[in-house]
């Protein structure tokens, strides 16, 4: 199949939505990460998505809206907590689960009976959505496992001849994927962590917000990557058994060809192993990359990190060394969440 790279004019949008009305799929550009989009209402349209991207069928995807008041043709009663939150966040890197409504496919949810919806921070992105006259489904635009794309190049690089169209754009601002929050019960969880934190949303709405247990996994050093059973024995990552809310949460993700590990400690230890470790391994012919951020500044690398995930791929690298940001802070926690998945939990502290 031919991808056309469709640069943003009003033309091309509404061929874009054209292509999104007939059941085909165009990958379009957003503040958080490149999706891939299709009519969230068609079931073989989003079959093709999870297709195309080699996705678990059991892992569902989020639907993007052009206006807020689309929400009502998702969810059955939009309540007061879902408009105070889409007042502030939206649009913006917030996805919210919400009870379905029943002409939402099962496929669209993996199976659930909730639906997770964003209103995604991108003027052309929205224009694609009301014109095409339907929400769309948009996982993020890659091989399911590989890093998440931030640049319309990484979606050129894994979607090319798979989709019919690619809606270009700029660089991704946030660079990694929204924050999910279950707002279907009593009580608002995070299910996945991004950017915007769980403080952020508490000083908004006046309430609690929690953090699924499956995100908070007791820290430990594993020593071979596909091991699967944490110290506290918690099942985890790759486990056909593990079934956590947010059912991404079981896929080993973002991961780049090389093996990667983290490298926790302090500021100068984590500088010193890196070194000592890089001219080990060098020392026995591999070819090794290194990512280490400033541990202040986590809009600079969650910005960065995928980008610099498949540089590394690109560039042969055998063996990634990356320093550990400081989970404490909400940003560092959502790009620990990444880093750690993409090294398989393979970390160790100095
Ligand atoms: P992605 O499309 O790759 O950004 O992943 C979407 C994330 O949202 C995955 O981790 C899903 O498991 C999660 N998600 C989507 N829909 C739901 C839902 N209805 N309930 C819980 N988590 C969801
Ligand atoms: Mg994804």
């Amino acid at each position: 199949m031919e991808t056309k790279l469709l640069e943003p004019t009003h033309e091309n949008i509404k061929e874009a939505a054209r292509i999104i009305k007939a059941g085909g799929l165009v990958a379009f550009p957003t503040e958080t990460v490149y999706g891939l989009g299709a009519d969230a209402m068609n079931a073989e349209a989003v079959a093709s998505v999870y297709k195309a991207k080699g996705r678990p069928s059991d892992n569902p995807l989020i639907v993007h809206i052009a206006e807020i008041s689309d929400m009502a043709k998702l969810t059955p009663v939009v309540t007061d907590m879902m408009n105070k939150l889409a007042k502030h966040f939206w649009p913006g890197p917030l996805t919210m689960v919400v009870k379905k409504t029943e002409n939402v496919p099962e496929i669209t949810t993996g199976g659930l009976d909730t639906v997770a919806v964003r209103l995604p921070d991108n003027k052309n992105t929205r224009e694609l959505i009301a014109v095409s006259g339907c929400p769309l489904v948009g996982p993020s635009a890659n091989i399911s496992g590989k890093p998440s794309p931030t640049k319309a190049a990484h979606v050129v690089d894994d979607l090319c001849g798979k989709i019919d169209a690619v809606l270009m754009g700029e660089d991704c601002r946030v660079g990694i994927e929204s924050t999910v929050l279950d707002v279907s019960g009593e009580e608002l969880t995070i299910l996945r962590p991004g950017i915007l934190t769980a403080e952020q949303i508490e000083n908004s709405v006046g309430v609690k917000v929690n953090l699924d247990p499956a995100l908070i996994k007791k820290k430990h050093t594993i020593q071979s990557p596909d091991r699967q059973k944490s110290d506290n024995g918690l099942l985890e990552d790759g486990d056909p058994d593990f079934k956590p809310r947010a059912p991404g949460m079981k896929y080993r993700h973002y991961a780049p060809n090389a093996e990667m590990l983290i490298i926790e400690g302090s500021a100068d230890n984590v500088k010193k192993e890196i070194e000592q470790r890089k001219a080990q391994n060098e020392a026995e012919g591999k070819k090794v990359g290194v990512i280490l951020f400033d541990s202040d500044d986590f809009e600079e690398a969650a910005h960065e990190l995928f980008d610099q995930l498949r540089m590394m791929d690109k560039t042969g690298v055998d063996l990634i060394l990356a320093g550990a940001l400081p989970s404490e802070d909400g940003r560092g926690f959502a790009i620990m969440n990444r880093m750690l998945k993409s090294a398989g939990n393979n970390i160790v502290k100095v």
